[in-house]
């Protein structure tokens, strides 16, 4: 039998649902828009929908269905805790409630962890069995593959790379409460935070608009240049960090801030090669992840070939 994977990625505006094959390969995808109001059995509904959607005639192959989403999720148990993006849930067993509908074995797992497995195993870290992703988007994610496996730690808490303290005098308050750690500078939200403290203090720019990606652009410009030095500089510290523990083969850089490309890339190799003992940085290559909004949906339908044994 040619077995099929569906996975899916549970946005607060869309659910997207993807079938891969035993490769990896993205066969097709569905996607609806979330049910206006969230609410669980709504969006219970339209997660099967979707799912037997995707997979259409090659329905009976499907051997698992993997779900995505952030929040704070028990991950053995299938349970939603809580989510930002649908905050009438609380402890919501989405995995009992969609294997129910669907006649099908359930894994799953955070939206970072979902987008290294997609990225493991059919895009930037294919054929690779230790690699570390990085989403630079809003804040900072991350998820660790070692071994072939996702590492998830005791309680589905690992590869929360955006909290590794970078700096530890005059660091930024976090989110997570604490302080100085590498989301407060290498978000989008960070750099624009850096951007605006230096013209609070007096600094001068060319740039008319403030975002990570002008500053990117921004090639003849004094304080920007700064500001991707202090960006690489920090990531790189993480990537340092995270390398000496796990000792990857890519490190792949995804998420809207990526989107700056060379720009980013090459003076965070140029900071990582600095600042890691050469032993584990030979072997390693940070690279671009390749599969945009679709890792999501790849690594979710791979929960059942790289996830929980
Ligand atoms: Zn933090």
């Amino acid at each position: 039998m040619n077995a099929r994977y569906v996975g899916i990625d549970i946005g607060g505006t869309g659910i997207k649902a993807g079938l891969c094959d035993t490769s990896g390969a993205l066969l097709a995808v569905h996607e609806v828009a979330t049910p206006p109001q969230r609410g669980v059995v709504d969006v219970l509904d339209a997660i099967a929908h979707a799912a037997k959607t995707a997979a259409g005639e090659t329905w009976d192959d499907v051997a698992g269905i993997g779900l995505g989403m952030a929040g704070f999720l028990d991950i053995p148990k299938g349970i939603v805790r809580f989510s930002a993006n649908f905050p009438q849930w609380i402890d919501v067993p989405i995995g009992a409630q969609i294997a129910h509908r669907t006649n099908k074995p359930v894994l799953v797992n955070n939206d970072a962890n979902v987008a290294v497995l997609g990225e493991a195993w059919s895009g930037a870290g294919k054929g690779y069995d230790h690699v570390v992703l990085f989403t630079l988007g809003t804040g900072v994610g991350g998820g660790i593959i070692a071994h072939g496996r996702l590492v998830e730690g005791a309680h589905g808490m690992a590869g929360e790379l955006g909290h590794i303290v970078v700096r530890h005098e005059h660091g930024a308050l976090c989110g997570c409460g604490q302080y100085g750690c590498v989301e407060t500078i290498a978000s989008a939200t960070g750099i624009v935070r850096l951007v605006r403290e230096a013209i609070a203090q007096g600094a001068h720019t060319t740039l008319r608009e403030v975002t990570a990606k002008a500053v990117f652009a921004a090639t003849d410009d004094a304080l920007c240049a700064r500001v991707i030095a202090e960006v690489t500089d920090a990531l790189a510290q993480a990537m340092a960090a995270i390398a000496v523990v796990v000792n990857p083969q890519r490190l792949i850089v995804g998420g809207g801030v990526s989107l700056a490309g060379d720009a980013l890339l090459e003076p965070l190799r140029e900071a990582f090669a600095r600042k890691t003992p050469a032993a584990v940085r030979e072997g390693v290559d940070i690279v671009p992840a390749m599969l945009g909004t679709t890792a999501g949906v790849i690594g979710a339908a791979g929960l059942h070939v790289h996830g929980r044994a």
